[in-house]
């Protein structure tokens, strides 16, 4: 029988998965056992799975003691396998050839139970018991409140780490999976121009970013696509729908042949709209074309809506170098007190933790909106 180890830190990925978060694993799971010496146990499922035992062996020490047996026998991969184990001792062998692949091994999951108090306590209880060192919360905006939750509420200490294709925390430059998001975006496009040029039409495609545009704004410009359009400016009209119409419909007169238009998923109408908006914007732009005496009355719109294609797929060599710097300064947190709880955030390129709550850089603000100004100049005809 194996021995249970010695102040384990525990590392859970939560809410909407990202590329890079396999990348983080393995360098937490590595740096960990290579240069501090430290057992770090998978949660599998995110808050869920801590919730789930934490219900399991409320209230019976031999439950514990039991858990605490399963987690020290059935380590690495025979635990991944185990889709009852919740908890999982990594080693080398387990996190070995997950670094490029998207999604996450160990499961990210919602768990709404852990918004009520008297779940975390449970869940509390449940890492003294485990003796836990610390914990690392890997996830977006929603995961991090929760960690930030742990934070405040427990004497447990906890390390954020930033993983949202959305780019929407403002405290970092960049978030884990941007990078791979940003580069599917232009594997995407560059499919869609090829019909759109054959057919000469107008294609609206759909990206994510429900509170930041920022996604569908770097993808604008790496892909060239010809407009993009974002919720920071607020909620589109008719009126600036026709202007949106006209400038595509300009750029056909002076001899572009067709259009891709980004627009972001966080955008909304006034009036509101219940449809989705790339089917709103393909509406309002062929009414706008079809108008009488308009030059492209035959000028054709379609839309889609990318979806879920943009969290998959092989995460790219400046993810998994994000991960790694990510992964680095987390431990170095937790083996240092004296630096606290905390985010990892990336600052004018420089990987450091940052207290939760921290403000959102000046420079975000600013950068979108040099994004805007670039993307327009660059894609005006
Ligand atoms: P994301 O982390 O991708 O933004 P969500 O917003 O869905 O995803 O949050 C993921 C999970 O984080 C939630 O299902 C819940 O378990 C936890 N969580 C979110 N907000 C809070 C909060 N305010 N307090 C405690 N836990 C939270």
């Amino acid at each position: 029988m194996n021995d249970y180890p010695e102040k384990p830190i525990f590392v859970l990925f939560s809410g909407g998965d990202a590329p890079g978060m396999n990348a983080f694993l393995r360098a937490v799971v590595r740096l960990g056992l290579n240069r501090h010496n430290v057992a770090i146990l998978g949660v599998r499922d995110g808050y869920r799975g801590l919730v789930r035992t934490a219900r399991n062996v409320s209230g019976d020490p031999e439950a514990i003691i039991r858990l605490k047996q399963q987690i020290a026998n059935t380590t690495g991969r025979a635990g991944l396998i185990n889709a009852q184990q919740h908890i999982i001792r990594m080693d080398h062998a387990s996190v070995s050839g997950i670094m490029g692949k998207g999604g996450t091994i160990l499961g990210s999951a919602r768990c709404l139970e852990f918004m009520e108090p008297e779940v975390r306590a449970g869940v509390y209880s449940l890492l003294k018991q485990l003796d836990a060192c610390a914990v690392i919360v890997v996830g977006g905006d929603g995961s991090l409140s929760g960690a930030r939750c742990i934070a405040e509420e427990s004497d447990i200490p906890v390390i954020g780490v930033p993983a949202t294709i959305d780019n929407d925390l403002q405290f970092t430059e960049m978030s884990l999976g941007v990078d791979t998001a940003v580069n599917t975006l232009v594997w995407a496009v560059d499919h869609f121009i090829d019909t759109a040029r054959s057919h000469r039409r107008v294609m609206v495609l759909e990206t994510m970013g429900r509170e930041s545009g920022d996604l569908a704004r770097m993808a604008a410009l790496a892909s060239g696509a010809e407009m993009v359009i974002t919720p920071e400016p607020g909620p589109l009209t008719q009126a600036q729908m026709e202007s949106l119409a006209a400038r595509i419909e300009g750029g056909m007169t002076r001899g572009r042949g067709h259009a891709i238009v980004l627009v972001a998923e966080g955008v909304k109408f006034d009036p509101p709209q219940t449809r989705n908006r790339a089917y709103v914007l393909m509406d309002a732009f062929q009414q706008y074309f079809q108008r009488p005496g308009g030059p492209f009355p035959d000028l054709e719109v379609r839309p889609s809506v990318l979806g879920h294609l943009q969290r998959g797929g092989h995460t790219t060599p400046n993810d998994c170098i994000l991960a790694a710097r990510f992964a680095e300064e987390a431990l170095e947190a937790i083996a240092n007190p004296a630096i606290g709880n905390g985010i990892t955030a990336l600052r004018h390129n420089r990987a450091e933790v940052v207290p939760f709550g921290a403000d959102a850089l000046p420079d975000r603000a600013r950068f979108s909106r040099a994004m805007d100004r670039l993307h327009e100049d660059l894609s005006s005809w």
